[in-house]
C-alpha cells in the first residue's frame, strides 16, 4: 500500500487542519485538550460550527449533508479533528442514527429528524443495553405492544450515555415474543419528554454523571416511530453496530494525550525506564495507525472491514496505557482529585486518576474488547 499521502490528500488534510484550530471555539479545544468536562453547551456549539461549514457529517449520503469523500479523507478529517482537541460530532446523531435513518427511515422522519441531527437541535440517546441484554444484545426484554395508532412501551435500559441531555431515544424494543429472539425485535424512535420515561442517574467511579438507566412505564409512542419494517430491528442495529466500530481507534486523540503528557512530566522522563515506557507506547501507536490506514484502504462502500475490531481493540488498550503512565507519572498527587484549583498540585496530575479511572469504559463499550478477540479469532484468524 501507498502510506505517502498524495499532494491532493495532504492539501485537503491542511484544509481541516487550519479549520479546525482556527474556527472551533478556542474554550472548547482547551477542555478537551486539558482532559476536562465538556458542557451541553459546549458539544452543541461545537457541532453547530462544524455543520455550518458542511464537516459534521461528511459521511452521510449528499442529499442530508454528506460530502461524497473518499474513505482515507474521511480518515484524515476525524484523525484532525482529535489532533486539534475538536470534540468529535456526537456519535449517537452522526455516527449512528443518522445514517439508519438515511437508509430505513421513512421520508417523513427523515425530513423531520436528519437535518435537527445533523445541527445537534436534537440530542440522541442510544437505548440498547439492558441489565441482561449487553454482548447479548438479542436477550432485550423492553416491550412494545400495539395499541390503536400508538406503542405502548414498557421496560428498561441502562448505561444510556449522556442521556440527561437527551431530547429522543433510539431503542431496540421487543415487538414479537413469540419468535427467535432476533427475529422479534424493532426499532423504535421515543420522544423523552412522553409521560412515562424516566431517567436516573448512574454515579461513575470517578464521581461523574455520564450514564443513566431509562425506565419506560406504559409510553404511549405514536405508530409512525417505528423505523423500517416491523421486526426488522436486529438487521438495522447490526447497521448501526457496524457503523459505530468506524474511526474507533483514537489514534489521534492518544497521540495528543501523550504528547501533552510528555509536556507536562518535564525532568519526570529522565527517568530510562520512563523513557522505554513512552517510546513504547509510540511505537504502537504508530502500528495502530497504518493498521487504521490499512483498514480504511481495504474498506468498500462503508463497510467495516473485520480488522476494525484489531482497531477497537487496540485503540482502548493504548488509550488506557496512556492514562496508567499519566497516573503513575502524578504519584502521589493523583490522590488530590478532589483538590480545588488553586491547588499548588499540577493540574494534570490531580486529573490523572478520575482520567485514568473514567478510561476503564473503553474495553467495555461499543463492544467489549472479549467479544472483539472473538470476531478477530473467528473472522480474520479463521479459527
Ligand atoms: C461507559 C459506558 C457507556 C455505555 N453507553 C451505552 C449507551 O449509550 N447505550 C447503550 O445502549 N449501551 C451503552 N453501553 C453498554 C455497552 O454496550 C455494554 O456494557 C456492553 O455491550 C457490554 O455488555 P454488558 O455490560 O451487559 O456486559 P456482559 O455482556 O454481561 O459482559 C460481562 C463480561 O463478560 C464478557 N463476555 C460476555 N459475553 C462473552 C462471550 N461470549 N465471550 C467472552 N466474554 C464474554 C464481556 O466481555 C464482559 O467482560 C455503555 C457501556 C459503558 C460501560
Amino acid at each position: 500500500m501507498q502510506l505517502e499521502l498524495s499532494a491532493e490528500d495532504a492539501a485537503f488534510r491542511d484544509e481541516m487542519r487550519a479549520f479546525f484550530t482556527t474556527q472551533v471555539p478556542e474554550d472548547i479545544r482547551e477542555t478537551v485538550l486539558a482532559g476536562r468536562h465538556l458542557t451541553r453547551d459546549q458539544i452543541v456549539a461545537s457541532q453547530q460550527t462544524l455543520n455550518a461549514a458542511g464537516l459534521a457529517v461528511p459521511h452521510w449520503p449528499e442529499e442530508w449533508g454528506g460530502r461524497g469523500w473518499t474513505d482515507l479523507q474521511r480518515h484524515l478529517w476525524h484523525e484532525e479533528m482529535q489532533r486539534a482537541g475538536v470534540p468529535a460530532p456526537l456519535a449517537f446523531n452522526a455516527s449512528m442514527i443518522g445514517p439508519v435513518l438515511a437508509q430505513f427511515g421513512s421520508q417523513e422522519q427523515k425530513e423531520r429528524f436528519l437535518p435537527a441531527t445533523a445541527n445537534l437541535d436534537i440530542w440522541w440517546a442510544q437505548g440498547f443495553s439492558e441489565p441482561d441484554a449487553g454482548s447479548d444484545l438479542a436477550g432485550l426484554r423492553t416491550t412494545a405492544v400495539r395499541d390503536g395508532d400508538d406503542w405502548v412501551v414498557n421496560g428498561q435500559k441502562t448505561w444510556t450515555t449522556l442521556g440527561q441531555y437527551g431530547d429522543w431515544i433510539f431503542t431496540l424494543v421487543r415487538t414479537d415474543p413469540d419468535v427467535k429472539k432476533q427475529a422479534g425485535i424493532s426499532m423504535l424512535l421515543i420522544d423523552m419528554t412522553l409521560d412515562g420515561v424516566e431517567v436516573r442517574p448512574i454515579e461513575l467511579i470517578d464521581g461523574t454523571h455520564e450514564v443513566n438507566e431509562v425506565w419506560f412505564d406504559d409510553v404511549r409512542v405514536p405508530g409512525d416511530m417505528l423505523v423500517g419494517d416491523l421486526n426488522a430491528g436486529w438487521t438495522i442495529a447490526k447497521f448501526l453496530l457496524g457503523n459505530e466500530r468506524v474511526g474507533v481507534a483514537p489514534v489521534g486523540a492518544t497521540k495528543r494525550a501523550l504528547a501533552t503528557l510528555k509536556d507536562n512530566a518535564g525532568d519526570l522522563l529522565d527517568d530510562p525506564l520512563t523513557r522505554a515506557r513512552v517510546a513504547e507506547i509510540e511505537n504502537e501507536l504508530l502500528a495502530l495507525e497504518l493498521t487504521a490506514l490499512r483498514v480504511v484502504a481495504h474498506s468498500s462502500n462503508g463497510e467495516p472491514h473485520p480488522a476494525s475490531s484489531v482497531l477497537k481493540l487496540k485503540g482502548s488498550e493504548l488509550q488506557q496505557a496512556v492514562s496508567e503512565l499519566a497516573l503513575d507519572l502524578a504519584g502521589p498527587a493523583a490522590l488530590a482529585s478532589g483538590a480545588a484549583d488553586d491547588s499548588s498540585l499540577p493540574g494534570w496530575a490531580r486529573r490523572s486518576a478520575p482520567i485514568y479511572l473514567n478510561l476503564r469504559k473503553a474495553s467495555i463499550y461499543g463492544g467489549s474488547n472479549e467479544i472483539q478477540r472473538q470476531i478477530i479469532a473467528r473472522t480474520i484468524l479463521g479459527l
